[in-house]
């Protein structure tokens, strides 16, 4: 294979060989756009690389023959003593995983060359500081020294000097920073800071294959579910350079608001600076705004140049660039990070603007960024002390306890306490404590910094850049203006969407996205908030493609109600147990104890006329749509009172010589009932075959609230569910009960009910047996929780908190199966069942009831399997909704 591409061969849609940094370079090259040249080296050669421990043999070869040609475009040498081509060394995977692998700039420059820079470009101080620079660089990344070595030494040479920021020093001042520089890489390294350019560059590019397994870049993957296996590749850039004077510089620009999703001039620009600089927040920044004075030529090229990047890729665009004595450099784009919110409105824009048409729209956002929109949010109302304000970064409130540190904020929050993350920067260190934290509150830097970038990747609240803050992480502690300190454990809020920062815990209220969905805020109206536009735009193109129905989970009839305003299309699944709870459980008890038919009889005719009432409210709520009731499913001692509780009474009222006969017949009938497995024990079908009246007063409850219904000129439309069958048997013996006392019905109030009578399949024989299930079955509902359950024989109650992290961790999954289906396995259950339920019965109606029909990749696989409806909670209806016109698009 072809190891290297020079920016010229590759184009945008080499992501997966080139990376997303190559890929792009190449895009922006071919556009005709000012890149400095360079070439790109691939990701098969990673993981070649990694994967057998050596560089592939012909890829020393190929660098060579692109180093030549690029010398050659460039008119000199890499590292030539008296003019010396530099390159910087780029890693670039797929995906974007900003700050996460190493980038190595200035390579090329050494004792001699540094001189020869110097003389050419007429500039002693810029050359030192190159040179120190890539001694830094490479002395971290490549080296594996200690960074913080020398961040000290550059901070002793700023004392020493009494200047405050890096520009102030000057030549003399670096050469001896280089000195120092060198002495540390040796001390520490063990070896000289290598002189021969091209062992700069080969050892550059091979720590950036290796930074690929980082432990940085491992926890990334896993946090963003970025498979570990793509491998990065290395750009070899030629040098242009930001920090040759005020007439250079570095910045980042954005062709929109990535935080409202706003058109305009949205970036941050340093004077005099080298590429870092800007993202790490070492120097304040200047909004790119401001260019326009400092040099109007570079800016109104950038400006060109973003509007013809957006029209290109159709989409918000980031970039990175630099101004060197006055020339301006593209060094990266990429389709840009937004929030949540911008990218609804974004992707409504795009329509607007013509450059995209719904079905596409509605890829340029999803679930998790609608769930995203519907957090609740700060109440403006509530009377709290605002102490500072920051960049609103990160939207989302946040409420915790402050902590200093990454390791702090992993150790508290898992001891349970939510905790907000105070530095002054962070940077790829932080990772852990950022994935741990509610959010994250910076001193320092800009929409850009690596805690803005990053945050905003993870949809964590974060603000940053608060100023007034003055956070001191070595005593634990920021001093708030006006002089007050927060200690280490003191609540703050944050608020994301504002940049607000409060002392103390500020309640919230309900975001804007779900008042709408609520029907307590209209879109079209006239102070419509822009977001609420733009959701309900694109929630109507979705309902406009999908083929899957949405219908809830929802046991009563507020519920209901409420899943109605949210979008369902009927109950996919209403969980009778929950009717059973409360004064009525007594009833349930005594159902369970009788010992005569007689009793028995009595407590179901008690239970009649309360389920019935439950029936008939929540067919009301969903007139004219589907509720599909189950009968009662969980195992009986869930109703029954605690064992040892029960034993002591017992124990109590004997020593004291009390009556206790009921308390003793309870205990034994406790003990009787009493199951090692309880979810594979006595419940679901078998509850109803083990008592006798039980299902069919259930039946007979729905039967007589359809008809009631009726009579008061409703819609009901119920379909009865069986839950937990393995066998068609069991389901023709309960069917035929069922059927008989709907006729019954029928018969006394005169009424057609038109009930259908359907099962759940959630054991693996039941999906096995489908094709002869779906005799006596008019529905099929995937009860996928339990069928994950009993298909991996995992206790859903009792894995997920033992060793599910660790199964995580060592990828053994990707996510637990019980969030996302395990297409593998669950799923091609399903699969198969369906296609045989369908063979059986050709109109057979199918669902899927559980988590996993408000999970947006498990919507995709359920449209894809051909479905006619998922039923989720009713908040997760509208993530469901959007998925579902997604997969259909
Ligand atoms: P990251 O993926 O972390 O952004 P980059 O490879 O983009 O790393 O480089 C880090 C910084 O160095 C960026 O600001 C980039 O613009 C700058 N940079 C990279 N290559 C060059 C170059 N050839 N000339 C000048 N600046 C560069
Ligand atoms: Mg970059
Ligand atoms: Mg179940």
């Amino acid at each position: 294979p072809k190891f290297v591409y020079d920016f010229t061969e590759g184009n945008k849609d080499l992501k997966d060989l080139l990376g997303g940094k190559g890929a792009n370079l190449a895009e922006m090259t071919n556009l005709g756009l000012p890149v400095p040249p360079g070439f790109t080296i691939t990701t098969e050669a990673c993981k070649t690389y990694l994967d057998s421990g050596e560089e592939p043999a012909a890829l020393r070869d190929e660098v060579s023959a692109h180093l030549d040609a690029l010398e050659a475009k460039m008119g000199k040498k890499l590292g030539q003593a008296d003019d010396p081509l530099l390159v910087s060394v780029r890693s670039g995977a797929k995906f974007s995983m900003p700050g996460m692998m190493d980038t190595v700039l200035n390579i090329g420059l050494s004792d001699k060359s540094v001189q020869g820079l110097a003389k050419q470009a007429g500039d002693d101080r810029f050359a030192w500081d190159s040179y120190r620079r890539l001694i830094q660089m490479f002395g971290k990344t490549v080296l594996g020294v200690d960074g913080d070595l020398f961040e000290e030494a550059l901070e002793a040479a700023k004392a020493a000097k009494k200047v405050a920021v890096d520009t102030e020093l000057e030549a003399a001042d670096l050469k001896k920073l280089v000195t120092k520089f060198k002495k540390i890489v040796k001390t520490e390294a063990g070896r000289d800071f290598p002189q021969d350019p091209r062992e700069q560059m080969d050892l550059a590019i091979k720590a950036v294959f290796d930074s690929w397994n980082g432990e940085r870049a491992k926890l990334y993957r896993r946090q963003e579910r970025i498979p570990h296996d793509l491998g990065t590749a290395v750009n070899v850039c030629s040098m242009v350079f930001g920090n040759l004077g005020p007439d250079s510089g570095t910045g980042v620009a954005f062709t929109r608001d990535p935080a409202s999703g706003h058109q305009g001039v949205y970036g941050d620009y340093l004077q005099n600076a080298q590429g870092e600089d800007v993202v790490a927040g070492i120097r304040n920044t200047v909004a790119l705004a401001e260019l326009e004075q400092i040099d109007k030529k570079s800016y109104d090229q950038l400006m060109q140049i973003m509007e013809t990047l957006e029209n290109h890729y159709l989409d918000l665009c980031d970039i990175e660039f630099t101004i060197e004595r006055g020339q301006l450099w593209m060094l990266q784009t990429r389709v840009g990070k937004r929030t949540a919110g911008a990218a609804f409105r974004i992707a409504t824009q795009l329509v607007d603007q013509g450059l995209i048409d719904e079905a596409e729209a509605l890829q340029r956002v999803n679930g998790a960024q609608l769930a995203q929109l519907m957090f609740p949010r700060f109440d403006e109302e509530a009377k709290v002390e605002k102490v500072g304000r920051g960049i609103a970064a990160s939207p989302g409130a946040a409420v915790g306890k402050a902590v200093f540190d990454s390791y702090t904020a992993v150790k508290w929050s898992r001891s349970g306490e939510k905790v907000i993350l105070v530095r002054r920067e962070t940077n790829p260190d932080d990772l852990d404590g950022m994935i741990a934290a509610e959010g994250i509150l910076t001193s320092r830097g800009g929409k850009t910094s690596h805690a803005a970038v990053v945050a905003r990747g993870m949809g964590k609240t974060c603000v940053c850049g608060a100023e007034e803050l003055e956070v001191d992480t070595k005593r634990r502690r920021m001093t708030v203006p006006g002089g007050h300190v927060v200690e280490e454990g003191d609540v703050i809020s944050i608020d994301g969407s504002s940049g607000k920062v409060y002392l103390g815990e500020v309640p919230v209220v309900p975001s804007p996205v779900v008042e709408y969905f609520e029907g307590r805020m209209h879109a079209g109206a006239e102070d419509a908030d822009e977001l609420v536009e733009a959701v309900h735009r694109i929630m109507a193109f979705a309902d406009r493609k999908r083929r899957l129905r949405v219908r809830a989970n929802a046991d009563n009839a507020e519920d209901a109600l409420r899943a109605r305003r949210f979008g369902a299309q009927g109950i996919g699944l209403c969980r009778t147990e929950h009717m059973f709870l409360g004064d009525r459980r007594e009833l349930v008890e005594r159902l369970i104890l009788a010992d005569t038919e007689d009793e028995r009889e009595e407590s179901l005719k008690a239970l009649l006329p309360l389920q019935k009432q439950d029936f008939v409210q929540l067919f009301e709520s969903m007139d004219g749509l589907p509720v599909t009731v189950r009968l009662l499913d969980p195992p009986l001692h869930e109703f029954l009172p605690d064992i040892t509780e029960l034993s002591v009474r017992v124990a109590l009222a004997e020593s004291r010589q009390e009556p206790h006969e009921n308390e003793l017949r309870l205990l034994q009938a406790v003990h009787r009932l009493h199951e090692q497995n309880p979810m594979l024990g006595l419940r679901g079908v078998r509850l109803g075959l083990a008592i006798p009246g039980l299902f069919t007063m259930q039946v007979r409850a729905i039967a007589e609230a359809a008809a009631e219904r009726k009579a008061a000129k409703g819609d009901p439309r119920a379909e009865i569910m069986i839950p937990l069958v393995g066998t068609v048997q069991e389901l023709e013996i309960v069917r035929e009960e069922a059927d008989q006392v709907i006729a019954e019905v029928e018969a006394a109030t005169g009424a057609k009910l038109k009930l259908s009578i359907g099962t759940m399949i959630e054991l693996p024989r039941a999906a096995l047996t489908a094709g002869q299930i779906a005799e006596a079955a008019e529905f099929f509902s995937f009860g996928t929780n339990d069928l994950t359950q009993t298909v991996w024989g995992f206790s859903r109650d009792d894995v997920e908190a033992s060793f599910f992290t660790a199964y995580l961790e060592k990828g053994i999954f990707g996510v637990s199966p019980f969030e996302t289906i395990d297409k593998d396995g669950v799923g091609s259950l399903v699969a198969a069942a369906a296609k045989a339920g369908r063979e059986t019965r050709p109109d057979l109606k199918l669902g899927v009831c559980g988590e996993h029909g408000g999970d947006p990749e498990s919507v995709h696989f359920f449209h894809e399997v051909g479905l006619d409806y998922v039923s989720c909670s009713p908040f997760r209806i509208p993530v469901a909704r959007l998925e579902a016109g997604r997969a259909a698009s």
